[in-house]
């Protein structure tokens, strides 16, 4: 028995070992990509329910690997946030996105807001309302252009959470939660945070046209949202029953697979981009 079990002891201490180069490699790929510029964004409309109109982009990392080809951001983003990469990868997010958005409106096309995805280590960094106002400054975007999207679960520590948020909203930006309803929402605490928006995750919409208990989740928190005068936007619509459903449910906007795919810039400037009038 002894010996049988220093045998798997050791077997696992070699998987260990595997898993360790394995996740070492993908680090320094990762630290490498950036540097390589393997990196590129999709965008993904967010269209008024009311009027139709496309009122702002969600920012979408993608990795093209010069080997595996291109990885998905639920394989990358969980080992950046581990090693602690993701604050690099974020800010150079935050920047080509805020370039672009500026850029396109330079280019004479109506302005929309781009909504880019925070890391909690990025939100946790003190210094992090100095980095946004720099990348703000450098790019020249109107500030109530740029949403940070956060989640709920960043904003578990009120005090710090409050504090942070209050000096990000100082620069005149929007801020979502992302995912709601997923993470440790309360309610009481969402009342207290200095947030422009609600984003509904993908998850209550998937079968709220036939679970009448998904159903009651969403319309419950958009009534709440109205009611604290906070935006609400639905993820992962896909379908005209499920469009029908958040309009009489007073949603504001929604993104999903209905509008589009998230789509590299070109696309979308030219599928999605509106000139403006004069
Ligand atoms: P998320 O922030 O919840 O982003 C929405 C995800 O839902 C995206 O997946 C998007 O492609 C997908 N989606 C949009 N509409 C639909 C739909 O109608 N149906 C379905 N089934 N899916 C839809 P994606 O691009 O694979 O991103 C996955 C996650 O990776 C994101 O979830 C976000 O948490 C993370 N992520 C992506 N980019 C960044 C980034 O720059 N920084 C950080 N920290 N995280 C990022
Ligand atoms: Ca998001
Ligand atoms: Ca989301
Ligand atoms: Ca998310």
């Amino acid at each position: 028995y002894a010996k049988e079990q220093g045998l798997s002891c050791c077997r696992f201490a070699e998987y260990m070992r595997t898993i360790n180069i394995v996740r070492f490699e993908l680090e320094n790929d990762i630290r490498r990509g950036i540097v390589r510029k393997e990196f590129f964004i999709e965008y993904q409309p967010q269209v008024n329910l009311c009027t139709g109109k496309m009122v702002g982009l969600e920012a979408l990392v993608r990795w093209n690997h010069p080997v595996r080809g291109l990885i998905p951001p639920s394989e990358f983003i969980p080992l950046a946030e581990e090693s602690g990469l993701i604050v690099q990868l974020g800010e150079w997010v935050l920047r080509t996105a805020c370039r672009q958005n500026k850029r396109w409106q330079d280019e004479g096309f109506e302005p929309v807001s781009v909504s880019v995805n925070m890391s909690v280590r990025q939100f946790r960094d003190p210094s992090f309302t100095e980095k946004v106002a720099e990348v703000l400054t450098e790019t020249g975007l109107d500030p109530r252009y740029l949403d940070l999207e956060i989640t709920e679960s960043m904003t578990m520590d009120q005090k710090w959470a409050v504090n942070q948020l209050v000096e990000l909203k100082q620069l005149g930006i929007l801020v979502s939660i992302d995912d709601f309803g997923t993470g440790y929402s309360s309610l009481h605490y969402l009342r207290k945070l200095p947030v422009d928006r609600i984003k509904i995750d993908r998850s209550f919409l998937e079968e709220v046209v036939q679970d009448s208990s998904d159903a009651v989740i969403v319309s419950s928190i958009a009534a709440m949202a109205n009611h604290l005068k906070l935006k609400v936007t639905a993820e992962g619509v896909e379908n005209k029953e499920q469009l029908e459903f958040l309009k009489r449910q007073n949603c504001h906007d929604a993104q999903g697979y209905l509008f589009s795919k998230p789509v590299p810039a070109l696309r979308l400037e030219q599928d999605f981009l509106v000139k403006a009038a004069g």
